[in-house]
């Protein structure tokens, strides 16, 4: 698959990997590391002597053939690893910096942030004031792109939405309640979600940091407030050429709902198997994103409401990312591997 082609009706799908800093916990109790990145594109799962081995479960020969790799010096490759060293600024430049033109040329784009809890999923995607995640960089750069475009009105709107148990709700007024999807000429529209003109990436970053603390809390799951719901931020852009020419594109940023809660206990055939806390939308994603991959005619996209919500920004001509998130230590062994395995099917 092209890496960087320059038609971007050529690209399906790039996955990414980045593997965070050991944490404060896992330092304390002498988690060492498993995983080295030995090049720009590839790392080595490797296991030491005191990780847990675990199993995926199922009878099918591919899960057998999982099962039989599991715990082994394994090399991952991908459209490029970020060991923990990486910074934001370069995951972006070496990703999202690179939807801006296409988005501006009329071409929808999306770029999931995936993995488990504390991986490092809402770090990469919104970071803090000091240092920004890749949606404000995307939202500076698509700015000034906006800004040396000659003969183009261009307006610029945001919408910030959760799913939540199959629940969507504007994470901007969280008080317009759970709303609902409709199709409308084969679109499907989010009723009453409401679409913030953007300014500046200023404003933009604090309707972000607004929108956060709006998501779903769960008072007794420390720690986890919003594993299980996913962020799905929105930049609609709409161009207005000086000879009457229109172009509406899209651009999505979507912080997923920790992936231990989709979790693969098995996979027999092409579908992934439900586990016994699962995530609707994450277990539809990952089906869609593999039937892209496979190039099937059939995208499950009617599965959940996250799919649904994103279908016109997921295949077809859309660019679209996923970073998925690691830890490096031993005692994240079983979803380290789980996401290396999802991220691997989704290339
Ligand atoms: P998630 O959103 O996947 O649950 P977070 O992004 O909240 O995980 O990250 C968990 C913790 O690890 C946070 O305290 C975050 O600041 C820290 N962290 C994550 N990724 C990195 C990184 N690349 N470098 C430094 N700290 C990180
Ligand atoms: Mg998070």
């Amino acid at each position: 698959k092209p890496a960087d082609s320059a038609d971007p009706a050529n690209v399906q799908m790039e996955v990414f990997v980045r593997v965070r800093p050991l944490n404060a916990r896992e330092l304390a109790t002498g988690s060492k590391t498993i995983l080295r990145v030995e090049t720009k594109t590839a790392l080595v799962f490797d296991p030491t002597e005191d990780s847990e081995p675990f199993f995926f479960r199922g009878t099918a020969q591919k899960t057998r053939d999982l099962n039989k790799r599991v715990n082994k010096n394994m090399l991952f490759e991908f459209n490029r690893v970020f060991d923990e060293t990486s910074t934001n600024e370069e995951v972006f430049e070496q990703t999202m910096k690179k939807v801006v033109k296409p988005v501006l040329e009329g071409y929808n784009s999306s770029v999931f942030a995936y993995g488990a809890t504390g991986a490092g999923k809402t770090y990469t995607m919104l970071g803090t004031s000091d240092n920004p995640g890749i949606a404000y960089r995307t939202i500076v750069e698509l700015l000034s792109q906006v800004e040396q475009l000659d003969g183009w009105r261009v307006t610029l709107g945001a919408s910030y939405l959760e799913v939540h148990n199959e629940n969507v709700k504007d994470l901007i007024h969280p008080a317009s309640g759970k709303l609902q999807l409709r199709e409308e000429g084969g679109h499907v529209l989010v009723s009453g979600l409401r679409v913030e003109t953007i300014r500046s990436a200023d404003q933009l970053f604090s309707l972000l940091a607004k929108g956060n603390t709006n998501r779903t809390q769960h008072a007794t799951e420390t720690n986890a407030e919003s594993s299980r719901s996913h962020a799905v931020f929105q930049v609609h852009v709409r161009m207005e050429h000086v000879m009457n020419q229109v172009r509406l594109s899209k651009l999505s940023m979507i912080d997923l709902a920790g992936s231990e809660r989709g979790s693969v206990t098995g996979y027999e055939g092409e579908h992934f198997k439900e586990g016994s806390n699962i995530n609707k939308s994450l277990l539809a994603l990952g089906n869609c994103i593999n039937a892209l991959a496979g190039g099937q005619k059939h995208v499950p996209y009617r599965d959940s409401n996250l799919t649904r919500i994103l279908k016109d920004s997921l295949g077809g001509n859309c660019r679209t990312m996923m970073i998925a998130n690691i830890s490096p230590a031993s005692s994240a062994l079983e979803t380290t591997y789980k996401t290396l395995n999802y991220a691997t099917r989704a290339r």
